[in-house]
């Protein structure tokens, strides 16, 4: 029975290691792959659905309304005066840049009907944006 078993273990890493050695010999490696042997990549727009191609087109068509943009906020803002923020829902995400030098921006949620105040002091306000920009 041993004798048997170590036969069949002999004999299968014989093949084992027979077979690796012919395999990497004949094995090429790719460095370059051209799209022209394998194929273009699809086009994102082709795959893209809802609110994802919407944006997609609209910035096909020159249209920046989904484009992150930068306001520039008043000199001096007050909780009566703050600086106004137009978004197309209940809240917006904002970011400040406290300071001009600052190399980090302060992001805050702010809510429609109430300003809110930034730890550098200026206030931001959120109010309905144009209901034609959507
Ligand atoms: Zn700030």
């Amino acid at each position: 029975m041993a004798q048997l078993a170590k036969t069949a273990v002999s004999a299968l890493s014989k093949k084992i290691l027979a077979a690796p050695t012919a395999a990497v010999a004949r094995r090429t490696m790719a460095t370059e792959a051209s799209p022209e042997d394998y194929g273009y990549y699809p086009d994102p727009l082709e795959h893209a659905t809802g609110r994802e191609k919407k944006m997609l087109l609209a910035r096909l068509a020159g249209d920046d309304r989904y484009e992150p943009k930068v306001y520039y906020r008043a000199e001096a803002s007050t909780k009566e005066k703050p600086n106004l923020v137009p978004s197309h829902y209940d809240f917006r995400i904002i970011g400040c840049m406290c300071e001009q030098d600052s190399g980090h921006v302060s992001f805050m949620t702010i809510r429609k009907g109430e300003p809110k105040r930034c730890e550098c002091g200026h206030w931001f306000k959120s109010v309905d944006a144009d209901p034609e920009s959507i």
